[in-house]
């Protein structure tokens, strides 16, 4: 189909790495709102887009918390931009409508395994064939038809022999069998107030995300490097934590405007709870953890008491 083809070479213009399409069956929700737009056209096609990310490594500093590299920049940011000119391309050529969802209201990964993107590893992440699972991903629906591609297996064959993420997991999350308990995940714990004792215990100096299971998995080696940070939304790789938690909750917003922190999803006082549990690992930082139970916000208190006494 030309306009198929069309298509992707107009993404791969737009400095797109990958675009692959599906058809829109599998569509489900993160919310039960379905969103207003969508239901003004019947969708036909999902377009599912990829963007890589720099996964430098950090050397730690004993006030600094590290920041999992998927957040360093609003890489989502980017890639929406790129897909709203994408839309309008849809909109000019064929008179298309189009609704971009990019770590929004719909599903992703499920319309990336069935676009061929890649297959869930033991991780329950998407990997790809050639960018490996440094990626995110974003979408348009659309009402035009467009040609559709190949699905990737569900589950990607490589893991079959391999347990590395499951071995290096520190909280045990990933099991043989592939089943996932979100809620023990670090990466889930550090977008949640509530003090957990595993997050004490395995949280090391990050200030937000995990990665160790993308970082151990061998699909990772040798996939194309990105050097460059995007200015959208871009915090680096490392936060200054003794500023973080005194901040106010407006402050917070207010200083990661912008990135991936500022998600509804992620609780300011998720922020300051992690930055107090890095702050625990080291005697530099532990003074400031005993300025904040004299000085700090008076509810969360308690909760750097018991870290500082685990
Ligand atoms: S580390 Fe091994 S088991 Fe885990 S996702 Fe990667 S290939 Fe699969
Ligand atoms: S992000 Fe970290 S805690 Fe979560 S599954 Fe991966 S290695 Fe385990």
């Amino acid at each position: 189909m030309e306009k198929t083809e069309e298509l992707k070479n107009k993404a791969k213009e737009l400095g797109i790495i990958l675009i692959k399409i599906t058809d829109t069956e599998d569509i489900s929700f993160t919310s039960e709102s379905i969103p207003d737009y969508f239901k003004k056209f019947i969708p036909k096609s999902a377009i599912v887009a990829i963007q890589n990310y720099n996964f430098d490594e950090v050397s730690p500093s004993p006030l600094y918390g590290i920041n999992a590299p998927f957040v360093r920049s609003n890489y989502y940011k980017e890639l929406k931009k790129k897909l709203e000119k994408l839309s309008k391309y849809i909109k000019n050529n064929y008179n298309g409508n189009s609704y971009i969802s990019c770590n929004g209201s719909i599903r992703e990964k499920i319309l990336a395994r069935k676009a061929g993107i890649g297959s869930y590893g033991k991780n329950q992440i998407i990997s790809n064939e050639k960018y490996g699972s440094y990626i995110i991903i974003g979408l348009i629906i659309t009402d035009i038809e467009f040609e559709k591609d190949r699905p990737s297996e569900m589950f990607d064959p490589f893991c079959k022999n391999c347990n590395l993420c499951v071995k290096h997991c520190p909280t045990g999350v990933i099991n043989l069998d592939g089943t996932f308990t979100k809620e023990k995940c670090l990466q889930y714990m550090g977008q949640n107030a509530e003090l957990k004792e595993e997050q004490i215990k395995f949280w090391d100096n990050r200030f937000y995300g995990c990665e160790i299971c993308q970082k151990v998995c061998p699909k990772n080696k040798n996939i194309p490097r990105r050097t460059d940070f995007p200015e959208n939304g871009k915090i680096g790789s490392s936060v200054y934590l003794p500023e973080i938690i005194f901040l106010s909750d407006d402050e917070i917003k207010q200083k990661f405007r912008g990135s991936q922190l500022a998600l509804s999803w992620v609780e300011p006082e998720a922020l300051i709870k992690n930055a107090l549990i890095a702050l625990s690992k080291t005697e530099e930082g532990k003074k400031f953890v005993v300025e904040f139970i004299e000085n700090g916000r008076e509810n969360m208190r308690d909760i750097a008491e018991k870290i500082l006494l685990f």
